[in-house]
């Protein structure tokens, strides 16, 4: 392995819907596919979320290197963040090994009870006795700390959502990412667990479902909102900030909309569309 691609750190998003996937041409230019997003740290693969965009980053991995170690972190099991597994490509590879790590959550026992769950019928014609990859599951305890390598560290923190989510973040090569989504905010009474989980963090990706002037008629369905992200990126020192988790309503003006009043804050600050790459 070349030594100058040892210790790159590279963020893509391939879905950043909530909620429901969106196809049309006032989504074009934002992307269609729910969340998820691949972490490159160095030769490891780390995959948070399985919405639909994990489709297409599978075909790349099989195609790019076929025997390989994937860790895939799921932050909670609504459809938008677990659609896609079963169209995940390397669980029908035989020399893959996965790792599948998730918190516990309301009205399941663990990870691999989870998937079990997510791929019977009559919602899905055959379970995941059908993959032929190396699967390990993992449930987490709320605040969870791990090591993938000697060099990457991890370290989540329970969320306010229906059911329970599960944050993450990523430290590599004296640098981080963290991904908070889906969370819900109390106004005026910042979570805690989050500011801890990305204080001083290069960047983080934000549940900003919501405007602070929707949070009203949204009360109890567990997001938060773009002006609730800005307020954390500054008390927690963040670097910078991707608004994620964008409504099935959302439409590419009105995402445009809000990274223009994102960057008036901040230069660093904007939204997370499907394709984007970003190099720690
Ligand atoms: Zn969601
Ligand atoms: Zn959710």
């Amino acid at each position: 392995m070349a030594d100058h691609c040892a210790e790159n750190f590279d963020i893509t998003f391939w879905g950043t819907r909530g909620t429901l996937p969106v196809s049309g041409a006032a989504f074009a230019r934002t992307g269609g596919s729910t969340n998820c997003i691949e972490v490159t740290c160095g030769e490891h693969t780390i995959i948070i979320d399985a919405g639909t965009g994990i489709r297409e980053l599978g075909s790349k991995l099989v195609a790019n290197n076929p025997d390989q170690k994937i860790h895939l972190f799921l932050t909670h099991a609504h459809y938008d963040h677990v659609e896609g597994i079963p169209f995940f490509a390397p669980f029908f590879m035989n020399d893959v090994k996965i790792d599948i790590t998730c918190g516990k959550l309301n009205g399941t026992k663990d990870t691999g009870a989870l998937i079990k769950n997510l791929m019977k019928q009559p919602y899905f014609p055959v379970g995941p006795e059908v993959f032929s990859a190396d699967i390990e599951y993992n449930t987490l305890q709320e605040h969870a700390e791990f090591n993938i390598s000697d060099k990457i560290s991890v370290r989540t923190t329970p969320m306010n959502h229906p059911g329970g989510a599960t944050g993450y973040r990523i430290d590599f090569a004296g640098k981080s990412f963290a991904c908070v989504t889906d969370t819900e905010h109390v106004l005026g009474k910042h979570d805690q667990n989050i500011l801890k989980l990305i204080d001083n963090v290069d960047v983080f990706s934000y549940d900003c479902s919501l405007l602070d002037k929707e949070m009203d008629d949204f009360q109890g369905y567990g997001h938060s909102t773009f002006e609730e992200g800005i307020r954390l990126a500054k008390l927690s020192n963040a670097k910078s900030m991707l608004a994620s988790h964008h409504m099935p309503f959302r439409t590419d003006d009105d995402l445009e909309q809000i990274e223009r009043a994102m960057k008036k804050e901040n230069e660093a600050y904007k939204v997370a569309r499907e394709g984007d790459k970003i190099k720690l």
